[in-house]
């Protein structure tokens, strides 16, 4: 089976003692992950050496960073490098959140190099995608998302690609409450692994994790996650409620 990933993205929200606060109730709560189901905390850079050390004795509990430098090293004040993460142990990074598309200009090619550089790093990469709302009113959706997906992903190779987990985020549902339905999660999933398909075959395609994001909470993950393609999910907001994201959590397929 696919890997099932509940991923919170904390964003920048949660002072330290907050954030360390949320992180002890998660893993002192008994949630009994199977092999192919993973936790996954995307915490701020400053709390992530705390967050490895938190989650480090948990099974299939991992930290994430929400960026990295698209640079190996040198004069980029304020920027964190991917090999810096792998120093902290770090096991995910968040590449192409919409907010980053957006507030600071990421675009698809820079997101190419951001996860060559976290892969050189064996950090695994969340490749984020999804369409703004004008785009799906235009029923443009489709041709978008497989715009991002090529000129950001095609250029690695299976091996590569293998590596990397995508999240389908449409930024309509981002942070408003309002979450696709089950059946346009369905198919947008769909249609990114028939895409996968074409470039790298089933085989492959079959085996990389899709999750969704957009207004997951404890009350729709477990129809969400029931979809054939739908692996798991990103989650921002209810993430940062224990109770909430535990339930999330125990959804997972
Ligand atoms: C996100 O930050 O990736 C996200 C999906 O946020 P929310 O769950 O709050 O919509």
């Amino acid at each position: 089976m696919r890997k099932q990933i509940a991923a919170a993205n904390w964003k920048m929200n949660l002072t330290y003692q907050q954030g360390s606060a949320l992180l002890q109730t998660l893993v002192t709560t008994e949630i009994d992950l199977k092999e192919h189901q993973a936790a996954v905390f995307a915490v701020p850079f400053p709390y992530l050496e705390m967050a490895v050390d938190t989650v480090q004795h948990k099974k299939n509990y991992y930290i994430a960073a929400q960026n990295c430098s698209d640079k190996k090293s040198g004069a980029f004040t304020g920027e964190v490098s991917a090999e810096m993460l792998k120093s902290l142990n770090v096991n995910y990074c968040l590449v192409g959140h919409s907010e980053r598309r957006e507030y600071f200009g990421e675009s698809n090619a820079v997101l190419a190099e951001k996860l060559n550089i976290c892969l050189a790093n064996g950090i695994t990469p969340v490749f984020c995608c999804g369409e703004a709302l004008a785009t799906r009113e235009q029923h443009r959706q489709n041709a978008y998302v497989e715009g991002q997906l090529k000129e950001s992903l095609f250029h690695l190779s299976k091996e590569a690609l293998l590596k990397v987990v995508i999240a389908y985020e449409p930024i309509w549902a981002i942070g408003t409450g309002k979450t696709a339905s089950t059946e346009q999660a369905q198919e947008m999933h769909a249609h990114i692994r028939s895409v996968l398909k074409n470039q790298y075959g089933d085989s492959i395609a079959e085996q990389i994790s899709i999750l969704y994001g957009g207004s997951v909470k404890a009350s729709n993950a477990r129809e969400l996650f029931a979809s054939k393609d739908v692996d798991g999910g990103l989650v921002g907001g209810a993430s940062l409620i224990a109770a909430e994201f535990i339930e999330i959590i125990k959804a997972l397929k």
